[in-house]
């Protein structure tokens, strides 16, 4: 699989068509404006070629709305001595793929010898600039080695891009230029608009003659030149992208950038990028001593959240498979508020502040949500894209026999995203003392999804309590269960926190507080009933045995014994099927467990081994949800089990470097490396804040010789250095 050549650089060096997709995923490139999935730059059948842009969605049948794949970029066909090269043809004498994730820099190199027998050397070098976000660059260097001859490099900018089969682009103009060539398009029912272009220029011995075809939808430059063997011959290929989500008129801005691109030399661009990445590493870089495997694969899941994260625009969320595959078209989900957004707040606030910013500037279509529901306030989708409305679809095609259709019921009913949303802004406040965001954005938020949840909860008066029923709480297992201890506790959590808020507000800011009370009609009445419930609303606990119940009735399900079902390659339910894991006691991921995980001050040690033992013996650790092993690691690590949270940790980090659910071509698993970063820093660093300020209890894997990490609280860097 993936080799370890170094603990910065992943590496390939086998091509195996067989995992063409789980490749692409891993040598995704990105610069939080664009990410492009490691296709080769020739084409090859099969391959899943993307390039999404944040924010560019277009709609789409049964699921709402897509990120719409965008006009390829990378297209280079090269012709050798008029033999076409490809890795599907002749033969591989070498091959190499090489992600150097400080430079976030992809290379291949291939010794190739064609079915006439030339062999050549190429190497290929490519980069999305961190620098200009708008801008990508592939270099490529041919040296033919036993034939002199020509060689030919096609380039161009190629809007024949589809999502798996459904296009997304309608043509507006293009044109072939002196040494480039560049188009206009728009999707076909948002009309965002998009222009892309590029300048190629070949370096090599001889006079270059360039020929232009100007193909619809796809503008192409060849660039022909002589070639001696043992020469090399070097091309640069640099492309731009511009939209009309960022510019009033984007072709405009891609004219002016092309008359800039050929003045561009590749190693000052180049490391002008390096340097922007250097700068992302000093903030962002965890240190492992005495595990290399563990060093590369967390810095590859950092690398990774790195590229996805948008540094210029408030307006989109990172979706749970990033920028980096087709898998839930996009969408975001509390993936990125949960998971993701840790590792943000506290290494790059200001990105963290984008990202939620995107929440605050959606709240209308939380509103909506609400409002359609009958309830007030602000209700979160389960997912969403562009707009902020809910885009969960509500059919899909059944896993096993596609002629059937599964109901999705999350987007009716797996509510807590809601108060995720309001936690990662509490966290960020608490995090950055950014009073000014809390105040003109954050607040709003907590207060409208506090009055969403109390108008949500019901009251039961036999019961004197307020219930929340007909839910999916983070453990998609179990389907319409009533009080959640999740999603009933951070119900409450959002209630009691937006008092909080008030109480600082009216003490700090009474101008501000008096302007949001009246902007919301926030009357005294309402507050009371929030307080009413949140008073009265109920959380299981049972005192005598320390057990947290996951929802009312979990208890009677049928308990379970997951060794029992061992060997096996697939999750518990499809193994027994929907209706079949509803039935028994095995959970998706943590439930219970990632309740305490965010609450930790409010169980002790006793109960959480408690529980940590109860739920672990029936968790689907392997094929549940790859959100889970990263909080398992943490309280794993809580509990004082150093060897169990290790397990738990490199399940997570290997997700989609050694393609652990057999799904990671779909795209990279956000939650799953957000979660890891959680997992060093407050499972083994056991990083915790108090009345005094910052605290460690660390519980290291026993291999481990040292751990280092920064974190940025109240803008200054501090960092952590952890020794056996
Ligand atoms: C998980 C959810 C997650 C979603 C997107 C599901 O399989 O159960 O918790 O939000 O995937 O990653």
């Amino acid at each position: 699989m993936f080799a370890l050549s170094n603990e910065w650089t992943v590496q390939d060096t086998l091509f195996d068509a067989a995992r063409l997709h789980h490749a692409e995923t891993v040598f995704t490139l990105g610069n939080g404006y664009f990410g492009t999935r490691g296709a080769f730059e020739e084409y090859y059948p099969g391959e899943m070629r993307s390039t999404f842009l944040h924010g560019v969605f277009d709609d789409v049948p049964v699921s709402f709305t897509e990120l719409a794949n965008a006009p390829d970029w990378m297209d280079l066909e090269i012709l050798l001595a008029k033999e076409r090269f490809g890795l599907d043809s002749g033969v591989v004498l070498e091959y190499s793929r090489s992600l150097d994730l400080k430079t976030a820099t992809l290379r291949r190199v291939v010794r190739w010898q064609s079915p006439l027998g030339r062999v050549t050397r190429l190497e290929f070098e490519r980069f999305a600039s961190l620098a200009d976000e708008h801008l990508a660059g592939v270099r490529l260097t041919v040296t033919p080695e036993n034939y002199d001859g020509e060689v030919e490099i096609q380039a161009g900018v190629n809007a024949d891009a589809d999502n798996l089969g459904l296009k997304h682009w309608q043509a507006l103009s293009q044109s072939t230029i002196r040494q480039g060539a560049w188009l206009h398009c728009q999707t076909r029912a948002t009309q965002v608009g998009l222009a892309g272009g590029f300048h190629l220029k070949v370096k090599a011995p001889g006079r270059t003659r360039y020929a232009r075809w100007n193909v619809r939808g796809h503008p192409t430059l060849a660039g022909i030149t002589p070639v001696n063997r043992g020469q090399p011959i070097t091309a640069v290929k640099w492309f731009a992208y511009f939209t009309s989500r960022d510019q009033k008129d984007p072709l405009k801005a891609l004219r002016r950038k092309l008359t800039y691109l050929p003045r561009l030399d590749w190693e000052s661009a180049h490391s002008a990028h390096c340097l922007a990445w250097q700068a992302e590493w000093d903030r962002s870089d965890v240190v492992i001593e005495g595990d290399p495997e563990a060093q590369l694969a967390l810095r590859f899941n950092l690398f990774q959240l790195l590229s996805a994260a948008p540094r210029h625009n408030e307006r989109v969320n990172i979706g749970a498979k990033t920028l980096s595959g087709y898998g839930y078209r996009g969408h975001s989900f509390w993936d990125t508020e949960i998971f993701m957004l840790p590792f943000f707040t506290y290494t790059r606030p200001e990105i963290a502040r984008n990202l939620l910013s995107y929440r605050y500037h959606n709240l209308a279509g939380a509103r909506f949500k609400a409002l359609g529901n009958k309830y007030c306030g602000a209700q979160y989708p389960w997912e969403s894209a562009a707009t902020g409305e809910e885009v969960t679809p509500t059919w899909v095609p059944h896993y096993a026999d596609r002629s059937k259709l599964i109901r999705i019921w999350t987007g009716d009913i797996e509510i807590h995203i809601s108060a995720d949303v309001s936690y990662a802004i509490w966290q960020y406040w608490q995090a950055t003392g950014d009073d000014a965001f809390l105040i003109g954005r954050g607040a709003e938020v907590i207060l409208e999804t506090a009055r969403f949840w109390a108008c949500r909860a019901e009251w039961v008066a036999e019961l004197d309590r307020y219930e929340i029923s007909d839910v999916i709480g983070p453990d998609e297992n179990h389907e319409h269960v009533n009080n959640n201890v999740y999603t009933n506790g951070m119900a409450r959590w959002n209630l009691q926190t937006a008092f909080a808020i008030i109480a600082w507000l009216e003490q700090e800011h009474p101008q501000h507080w008096l302007r949001l009370r009246r902007s919301l009609h926030l009357k005294p009445a309402e507050l009371k009933a929030w307080q009413h419930v949140s008073d009265h609303l109920y959380l299981a606990y049972d005192p005598q045995t320390r057990l947290v119940e996951q929802f009312e009735g979990y208890f009677q399900r049928k308990d379970i014994d997951l060794p029992a079902l061992e060997p096996r390659q697939e999750s518990v339910q499809s193994l027994l099927g929907i209706e079949g894991a509803n039935q028994v006691q095995v959970i998706k991921q943590p439930d219970v467990l990632m309740w305490m995980y965010l609450q930790p001050n409010l169980y002790d040690k006793e109960t959480l081994r408690t529980n940590y033992d109860y739920y672990t013996a029936r968790t689907d650790h392997v094929y549940g949800s790859s959100l889970g092993p990263s909080i398992q690691a943490i309280m794993a690590a809580w509990v004082g089990k150093p060897a169990d949270a290790y397990e738990h940790f490199m399940r997570a980090a290997r997700a989609d470097l050694f393609d652990v659910r057999g799904n990671a071509g779909d795209g990279i698993h956000g939650a799953s490396a957000g979660g890891l970063w959680q997992a060093i820093v407050f499972g083994f660093g056991g990083l915790k804040h108090s009345e005094t300020g910052w605290q460690t209890s660390p519980c290291l894997p026993a291999h481990w010789k040292r751990l280092a990490f920064k974190i940025m609280d109240q803008g200054n860097l501090r960092s952590f250095e952890i020794t056996q």
